[in-house]
């Protein structure tokens, strides 16, 4: 059920991965996406046993859009699914889920004061800056010292773009260009995504660099699946 799972000061966090959910097909088993052609039941299921496998009290999701918006929990209302990037708690037993499938997957923690979230960020998200967006919106909240783990997403040696599309990026990111194994244009987000944290004095913890969600079945992916492609993800809750 989770590729990592750790407590650090008040704020525990997990990264999901397919194992031990009710979907089949495509989205077996753990599918935490609502939106891809699965039983809207099993995702339901689904989204329980991994709240209850945390020990979350109420887990708030988002719909996501490629943007740069922020919301905090005790903003949205109980049943509510705000249309935002990035979910962002200060709320005890709160849970904040983010869905992935290649897309990068970010928490946050606050060091000094007990402040959680999580980002989704993919490549419009990097240039829109969903980032620095959510580390301003924490800072604002009175937590100076924060720190950043990253999860499960294409590498830079499997996401394939356009030539223009890498350089508008790169226009924007330098550090998110690369090329794939086969020597065309690609992009990096993760390299682009730690770059930025550590550029927002964010302590950057990146637990996917070595699980590309292309490579590996262990987790859903959009490039591989097509279409039908499940969605995993992290969540991040304060005790
Ligand atoms: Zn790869």
């Amino acid at each position: 059920m989770f590729f990592h799972r750790e407590t650090v000061g008040r704020v525990e966090f997990a990264f999901s991965d397919r194992e031990g959910g009710l979907s089949a097909g495509p989205w077996a088993s753990l599918n935490l996406g609502t939106s891809n052609g699965d039983d809207p039941n099993l995702v339901q299921g689904n989204l329980e046993l991994v709240a209850e496998h945390l020990g979350v009290d109420r887990l708030v999701r988002m719909t996501q859009v490629h943007g740069a918006d922020v919301a905090w929990t005790d903003g949205v209302a109980p049943g509510e699914i705000p249309v935002v990037d990035a979910l962002l708690t200060d709320q005890v037993g709160v849970g904040v889920l983010v869905r992935v499938a290649d897309c990068t997957p970010i928490v946050l923690a606050g060091l000094d004061e007990a402040v959680a979230g999580v980002i989704h960020c993919g490549r419009e998200g990097l240039v829109q800056g969903v980032i620095p967006a959510a580390i301003g919106a924490v800072r604002d909240r009175g937590a100076e010292s924060i720190e950043a783990w990253i999860g499960p997403r294409a590498c830079g040696r499997c996401y394939e773009v356009p030539e223009e599309m890498a350089d508008a990026v790169a226009a924007a990111v330098p550090e998110a260009r690369s090329t794939t194994s086969w020597r065309t244009p690609a992009l990096d987000i993760g390299a682009g995504v730690v770059a930025q944290l550590r550029e927002l004095g964010v302590q950057v913890n990146d637990l996917g660099d070595h699980s590309c969600t292309i490579e590996d079945e262990r987790f859903f992916s959009y490039r591989r699946q097509g279409q039908d492609s499940g969605r995993f993800g992290a969540i991040a809750v304060i005790r």
